[in-house]
């Protein structure tokens, strides 16, 4: 970190982070307010990964354009038995409830990129080391989430170490902080270069690494914390619902 609080990486690299959620989800800030704090943290690819959507995303990505930090239009995928696949450098919403192999082949399909969010947090959408060896018979992924402001060190360590032995079917260290509460640069992606097109490139050739930064934010209140809560347990399900029964990934607002 630099003494202005932002993220300093090595000369010629740049900071992404490539989890986080706006209040189009279950994220309790805008996108226009996370692209302003990601830029005071020095972030300079930011992806928008709302879940089951891509609408927020798109439309933040001209202001990314405009005044930084650029925006990749991600996607966190709720897949068939509730395990979470991010699919990044979308254009359009991914499928839900499909499995796996059906999910990664979606967002490939459309030119996107797949990996597998938050592992081994012992959480029904968090993958275990078990699951993720079953998937790995059926299908690759091009990264993998290898750090979380949320993963204990045991599982940490046990997580590392199934990536060395199974890198070649995993793809590329991710890092994203999962930020719901406009908490972005926790845990970041660090890549060669400094545009989504050389983050693109960094992922498919694996020359990224990830880090945790120690970016401190303020904890957030219980009325934030209940917004957060009323979305996650309230308006995602009736949204996922409504699509199930319409096909239809339009907005969903309070
Ligand atoms: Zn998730
Ligand atoms: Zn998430």
């Amino acid at each position: 970190m630099d003494p202005y609080g932002r993220v300093a990486p090595p000369a010629g690299w740049s900071v992404a982070d490539l989890h986080c959620h706006t209040d189009c989800s279950d994220g309790v800030v805008t996108s226009g307010e996370i692209l302003e704090i990601a830029k005071s943290r020095g972030i300079r690819v930011i992806a928008i990964t709302d879940h089951d959507m891509v609408h927020g995303a798109l439309s933040a990505q001209p202001l990314g354009a405009a005044r930084g930090p650029r925006v990749v239009v991600g996607q966190e995928v709720t897949t068939r038995w509730q395990h979470h696949i991010v699919g990044l450098f979308l254009n359009r919403p991914v499928p839900l409830f499909r499995t796996v192999p059906d999910t990664v082949r979606a967002i490939r399909e459309q030119g996107g990129l797949a990996v597998i969010a938050h592992p081994a947090l012992g959480l029904p959408s968090s993958a275990s080391i078990k699951t993720m060896t079953e998937w790995l018979e059926e299908t690759t992924f091009d990264g993998i989430e290898l750090d979380s402001p949320y993963i204990s060190p045991r599982s940490r360590d046990r997580l590392l170490d199934f990536y060395d032995a199974n890198s070649s079917r995993l793809g590329a260290a991710i890092g994203g902080t999962d930020a719901h509460f406009g908490d972005v640069g926790k845990v970041v992606t660090l890549f060669e270069g400094e545009t989504p097109e050389d983050l693109r490139s960094a992922i498919e050739t694996r020359r990224t690494a990830v880090a945790r930064t120690g970016l401190e934010y303020p904890k957030p209140g219980w009325r934030v914390h209940l917004k957060n809560q009323r979305r996650s347990l309230l308006r995602l399900p009736l949204y996922r619902l409504k699509i199930m029964l319409t096909g239809n990934y339009s907005k969903s607002r309070d």
